[in-house]
């Protein structure tokens, strides 16, 4: 039975995202004019690019086709009043296509499903739990900045060979690779200080080895990209599955929890000035394993998309990249906003990341602890898919250290922003109980 007097998960959405919105000093007048300028941007490409996306792109038979007609888009337009019309009617297009193939059984968390954007300033997405319908909510830059990032970062991990895709291997092939394209390394950092600064990246940004070229080299990046799409969701899909009881519960929690307890007890309370409650502690704590489980499962749905579409290596680089590009964000943000806390957490490891993400009251743990977390998993249960995870996470090592390299001496030289965008200054947490 649905009480009449709550709002829908639609309505919640709306709330959210006009709250978001207000957040950067826009009116609701003003959010029209925005997506309006998105449609006449979009429009203009549609006419420069007859035709993006006419080739290369396979549907499967028929049902739940991937609209290609860039205009088409604007004809749905979606229940959501602050929702834009362009990137939500792809999102939607591109969910019904994962999961038509991936899901056979499905639960109402995943078919009653409503996806929707907005300038949240979390690089990530909220699960919106209701009675009937459940919604993912995702940072509106956030996709188009990966998207970006993984059609430069393929170019360095991928190569084309008598019309074949071929990897470039770990370790000397992959520093020739990066040497001999450094500019795509300066590429990947200005892409990213732009969505710290600006917010957002024009859609649908589209570069000179688009799908409509003969000689495309970007399906290792759009593979890459539909992972980490893929992943994202499922990540929240994974939340929106434990409701309405709550968290899915691990064994091994319990005892994990007591251990850094003990930690806390010796090494943390004595240092730190307020009182730590231990029930608070593992309130956190709980909520970071949960994390940590969802990202585990998040990767074995997109792992069950790549055996279907038959593209484990380049698909599963999608959530290996997502690890590592938060990671990035997360260090070019704090290196404009908060550099002292940067300096403390750079001699900070293993356990004590985890500590120090409690300790801020973080929703998520560090980016690096998720991905070791989700190895660990794998490690431990999926043997065969581990040696596949780790390999794809060498790679990413080393073009990762090479950005934070060419980064480092940016920050050297004085040419970071002294300035972000205001989405980043806010809280996502007000947000959502505004
Ligand atoms: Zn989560």
């Amino acid at each position: 039975m649905t009480d009449h007097l709550q709002p829908t998960v639609e309505e919640r959405i709306a709330q959210i995202q006009l709250n978001a919105y207000a957040n950067l000093g826009y009116s609701p007048m003003e959010i029209s004019a925005y997506f309006k300028s998105v449609r006449e941007r979009i429009e203009s490409f549609a006419d420069k690019r007859p035709n993006y996306l006419s080739q290369n792109f396979s549907t499967p038979s028929g049902d739940n086709p991937i609209e290609r007609d860039l205009k088409a888009r604007f004809h749905s337009i979606p229940t959501m009043p602050f929702q834009e019309p362009f990137i939500h009617s792809w999102l939607t297009d591109v969910w019904h296509y994962h999961r038509v193939r991936v899901y056979k059984n499905e639960a109402p968390a995943v078919s009653n499903l409503v996806l929707g954007t907005a300038p949240t300033g979390g690089f990530n997405a909220l699960a919106i739990h209701d009675q009937s319908k459940n919604g993912i909510l995702i940072e509106d830059g956030l996709l188009y900045f990966c998207r970006q990032f993984c059609s430069l970062i393929s170019r360095l991990l991928y190569r084309q060979n008598k019309g074949r895709m071929e990897f470039v291997n770990v370790g000397d092939e992959l520093d020739a690779q990066i040497s001999a394209n450094h500019s795509i390394i300066e590429s990947l950092i200005d892409t990213t200080v732009d969505y710290l600064v600006d917010g957002f990246l024009v859609p649908p940004n589209p570069h000179p080895l688009d799908q409509d070229d003969k000689d495309s080299e970007v399906v290792g990046g759009d593979l890459m990209f539909n992972g980490l799409m893929t992943f994202v969701i499922e990540h929240e899909l994974h939340h929106l599955l434990a409701r309405p009881e709550g968290k899915h519960l691990l064994s091994n929690v319990k005892e994990s929890f007591e251990d850094l307890w003990k930690i806390f007890e010796k090494d943390v309370i004595p240092q730190v000035s307020s009182t730590v409650e231990k029930e608070e502690v593992r309130q956190i704590f709980e909520d970071h394993q949960e994390e940590i489980y969802g990202d585990y499962r998040a990767v074995k749905m997109v792992l069950a998309q790549a055996r279907i579409d038959r593209s484990i290596w380049p698909t599963l680089d999608g959530p290996m990249v997502f690890f590592h590009v938060t990671e990035l964000f997360r260090w070019v943000l704090l290196v404009t906003t908060d550099p002292e806390r940067l300096k403390l957490e750079a001699q900070l490891d293993g356990v004590w990341l985890s500590i120090a993400a409690i300790l801020h009251d973080e929703s998520h743990p560090y980016p690096l602890v998720r991905r070791a977390g989700v190895l660990e998993f794998f490690k431990r249960v999926d043997e065969p898919f581990y040696g596949i995870l780790l390999e794809r996470d060498e790679r990413f090592i080393q073009v990762f250290n090479t950005i934070r390299q060419s980064l480092l001496r940016r920050v050297k030289d004085g040419a970071m922003p002294k300035q972000v965008s205001a989405k980043w200054r806010g809280s996502q947490k007000a947000l959502v109980s505004t």
